[in-house]
């Protein structure tokens, strides 16, 4: 639970959301410009006309330098989770001098808020893993412990309890994590088995699993082949007994394959591509259809009708995206931690359409010529030249993801800009949003 100054609440899950709340978060996260782009587009939102069916403007905004003309998303960076989250941090810290402060593990996945908590004392308990970094038995009831964003499992916060933590006080699970739990818990209680899509390994889906695996079967397929190869044990294409080992680690304790697959529902970890978890929902559904022989009218006895628990950033992150990825541009760079989710999907989404180059900050710009990269295929960091093209006014798309702090973008932005001798300054361009 969250303290209850921070709990807002979702209609779905008794909790009232407000993306529009401001949080009180550290200055060197935030960027002038970026702010005055934002409000901005806000103001301008109100007076024009939508652009869109669902009568939202999702059109990139231009930053037109003269040689170098940058589109920026239309919603990019912190989101409603990740601003609660590093307010009470850093609150915490300020309030609680000489008191030891832990993490369960990452508070989120970007590299340069984990390190400024670490140099304000914090230590993790657990990477971002799972694997235990300080034991639990080291911690005393004087100690605190954050809950991350992405939330943490009932046995985790059971022994926290039973070490006399207090934990709600100091939980920042994001409130829209905590609707997929309300959401696993009525598809539980309607006797549907819940089907996560989600990572794994991912803290998130770790605790929507442990959770959604207390109230009734529960299986997490992390993508499309996956959920084809979980969809042969429904239609019986595949034996049970091979369940067990390709689903290794992944079903809940004491799940039972000729059973539990006879009324399913699908959740999944809010950062997910949307496209990717509607085809995965659409597939499991039609298997059902196929193998039950079902109607419209009988298709809910088998199929728990719900929408995707996706949360309104990844949605307006990803939709923003799409819109930025109209312009014919030359090439796109995403900002963000390495292992973020929601950051790696905005990265797929651009690689479709054009060169993407995936930075977690300016630093990986080394040159007009070199910048090194993430590979989310080889999972490594590389190298490349000639990543912008010789041209004059050379197109580039920029975006971030949710736990990525404006000033990186505004860093990126400002190092670029200094490769072009002719390109109008920053202050200057600020002039056009103020
Ligand atoms: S990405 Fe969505 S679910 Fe995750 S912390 Fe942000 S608002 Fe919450």
């Amino acid at each position: 639970m969250l303290d209850a100054r921070y709990r807002i609440t979702n209609p779905e899950s008794r909790i009232f959301v407000s993306p529009m709340k401001s949080f009180d978060v550290p200055i060197i996260y935030r960027s002038p410009l970026i702010a005055a782009i934002k409000k901005k587009r806000k103001e301008l939102d109100k007076m024009k006309k939508p652009a869109s069916p669902s009568g939202r403007d999702f059109t990139p905004t231009l930053l037109d330098f003269g040689p170098l003309q940058i589109y920026l998303a239309r919603h990019f960076g912190f989101c409603y989770g990740v601003e609660n989250a590093i307010e009470i941090a850093f609150r915490t810290v300020e309030e609680n001098p000489g008191r030891r402060i832990f993490l369960l593990s990452e508070m989120i996945h970007n590299p340069h808020v984990n390190n400024d908590l670490q140099s304000h004392g914090i230590k993790f308990l657990q990477d971002t893993y799972g694997k235990q970094l300080i034991p639990f038995d080291s911690l005393s009831q004087d100690d605190i412990v954050l809950i991350p964003a992405f939330g943490t499992t009932p046995g985790i916060e059971e022994k926290l309890k039973t070490r006399g933590i207090p934990i709600e006080k100091y939980d920042t699970t994001c409130p829209f994590v905590e609707k997929v739990w309300n959401r696993s818990e009525v598809i539980a209680k309607r006797n549907y088995t819940i089907i996560i899509h989600g990572k794994p390994g991912h803290e998130e889906t770790r605790a929507t699993f442990s959770r959604a695996a207390a109230k009734g079967p529960a299986v997490v397929v992390r993508d499309m082949k996956e959920a084809i190869e979980l969809s042969k044990y429904i239609s019986g294409e595949k034996p049970e007994s091979t369940f067990y080992t390709e689903f290794n680690d992944q079903y809940s304790p004491g799940f039972n394959v000729k059973n539990d697959l006879k009324r399913i529902g699908v959740v999944n970890q809010t950062t997910m591509l949307a496209s990717d978890t509607q085809a995965i929902a659409d597939h499991l559904k039609q298997t059902m259809i196929n193998t039950y022989k079902l109607s419209p009218d009988t298709t809910e006895a088998r199929f728990a009708d719900t929408r995707d628990t996706l949360c309104y950033a990844t949605n307006d992150n990803q939709t923003a995206v799409s819109g930025m990825l109209e312009i014919n541009a030359d090439l796109a760079i995403v900002a963000g931690g390495y292992n973020s989710s929601n950051t790696s999907h905005l990265v797929e989404l651009c690689e479709e359409k054009l060169p993407t180059y995936f930075i977690n900050d300016e630093e990986k710009i080394l040159s007009d010529r070199e910048i090194l990269h993430y590979d989310l295929h080889t999972r490594q960091e590389k190298l490349s030249t000639g990543y912008l093209a010789r041209k004059n006014p050379i197109k580039l798309l920029l975006t971030s993801g949710a736990s990525c702090p404006d000033a990186i973008v505004e860093g990126i932005i400002s190092k670029l800009v200094a490769f072009y001798p002719g390109a109008l300054p920053l202050t200057k361009l600020l002039q056009q949003f103020q």
